[in-house]
């Protein structure tokens, strides 16, 4: 899908895209979740053409999802396709799901991230990226990336 939006570049500078909106529908409970997409990659030699990351994003979305692994498809796609020195994913969302149930309305709320390479390597890198992103809530297991599945907060 992203085949004719690679090309390359002789520079390495952090490439954002952010408040990318997403709509979702959950796996769980087939009810949607829904908000903003944040994506950066730091390129080695390849780029992605910036209006191709919100189809992408639009593309896994549009699947029955967990707020996490959809986290992780856009992230790892990035890395399959490019081969950065580093990508960053966080999604923010509202789950209805949630909602419905009287999880309280904060909680309600999931941030979810993915970081590779210099994101996961480098707390500079790391918190230039989320500088720029101003995100409303903290991200919950950023330092251990692995455990930042969010999605569906409370389900047994
Ligand atoms: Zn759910």
């Amino acid at each position: 899908m992203l085949n004719n939006a690679l090309f390359t570049v002789d520079y390495s500078e952090m490439v954002i895209v952010k408040d990318i909106d997403f709509y979702s529908l959950c796996e769980h409970h087939l009810l949607p979740f829904f908000g903003k997409c944040h994506v950066a990659y730091i390129p080695s030699t390849k780029v992605i053409g910036l209006s191709k990351i919100p189809r992408m994003v639009d593309v896994f979305a549009r699947r029955l999802q967990v707020q996490e692994r959809l986290t992780n498809q856009i992230a790892d796609t990035i890395r399959d396709k490019i081969s950065p020195l580093g990508v960053a994913v966080v999604m923010e969302a509202t789950h209805l799901c949630m909602a419905m149930r009287g999880v309280e309305k904060q909680n309600s709320f999931c941030v979810t991230s993915a970081m590779h390479g210099g994101f996961r390597d480098s707390a500079r890198t790391r918190m230039e990226f989320l500088e720029l992103i101003k995100l409303r809530s903290p991200i919950p297991g950023l330092r251990e990336p692995t455990s930042a599945g969010l999605a569906c907060v409370g389900d047994d």
